[in-house]
């Protein structure tokens, strides 16, 4: 279906396109930490949750996150490994760094459901960037009482240190500052996901983009978007690219390179790893 000549050509006309473009949205989704190597089922689960996998059942790092663990102890001993192995122990992946050289100089604005601050990593500025599912790094009241989020990462590394047969010593336990209740991930899972002024902000910065370059020369560039949640950045690309005749709409995707028929001709959809592609594109530069 898609032939390597295909591909090639659709590398170089997407780096052409990103090239001219007055500004580039940049949506990054799930399958780019895959590509990175961060893979959340597998080898990779079982090297650190192979006890919790013996005990509980539990298959894969994103259905570990709901499990209903009985004791706070276990449910933070599941979460310091989660958080730990994510967020805090992995440098910043060379996919993430090749599309930092890619956009070097150029106007752009990235959203991302990914909440391991592989972007931030990266070296991108935090300007530029909106991460509107959370970010492992941050902890909120579970109530939650105040609009505020806490960095974690002090308590979540002694949580890894001084766990035991998968559970936290009590005194580990984070509870809320303001009214005692038991702190909780800053994550969207349900309604009680806390947006503190830095997402107010980040939130506000990207829909200004978006208003600003509405009917401008602007390109779409989707990396790894899957179908879990195609609400935040797929369908709002689609609708944006209709919109505007000027737009470009690339897309890049391991498993699904397709794009609805109204605007197959603003589309490049190139189907292939991330970490491959964004490398070819970087050799075009
Ligand atoms: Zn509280």
């Amino acid at each position: 279906m898609f032939s390597k000549t295909k591909i090639m050509k659709s590398i170089k006309d997407c780096w052409d396109k990103l090239n001219s473009a007055d500004a580039i949205v940049v949506g990054i989704g799930a399958g780019m930490s895959t590509s990175a190597g961060l893979e959340y089922s597998g080898e990779r689960f079982m090297k650190y949750f192979s006890d919790f996998n013996e005990k509980y059942g539990i298959k894969d790092m994103y259905t570990g996150g709901f499990y209903p663990f009985k004791t706070s102890e276990e449910y933070w001993a599941w979460w310091s490994r989660q958080i730990w192995y994510n967020r805090y122990l992995p440098e910043a992946e060379k996919v993430y760094k090749d599309l930092l050289e890619i956009l070097k100089g150029k106007n752009y604005f990235i959203i991302t459901t990914n909440v391991e601050h592989q972007v931030q990593k990266a070296g991108f500025s935090k300007d530029r960037l909106y991460y509107m599912q959370g970010d492992y790094g941050l902890w909120q009241c579970s109530t939650p009482c105040h609009n505020k989020t806490y960095d974690n990462e002090e308590t979540v590394k002694k949580m890894l240190d001084e766990q035991k047969d998968m559970k936290i010593p009590s005194y580990l336990i984070p509870h809320c500052p303001v009214c005692k209740e038991e702190m909780t991930m800053n994550l969207r899972i349900d309604d009680r996901f806390v947006q503190d002024e830095g997402w107010y902000k980040a939130n506000k910065n990207y829909n200004d983009f978006l208003e600003k370059y509405k009917d401008k020369n602007i390109v779409f560039l989707e990396l790894g978007v899957g179908n879990n949640t195609p609400g935040i950045i797929k369908y709002p690309f689609w609708q944006m690219t209709y919109k505007n005749s000027n737009a470009t709409y690339i897309l890049i995707n391991l498993n699904d390179a397709s794009a609805p028929m109204d605007i197959e001709n603003q589309t490049i959809g190139i189907l292939g790893d991330i970490s491959e592609i964004l490398e070819k594109i970087l050799e075009n530069k």
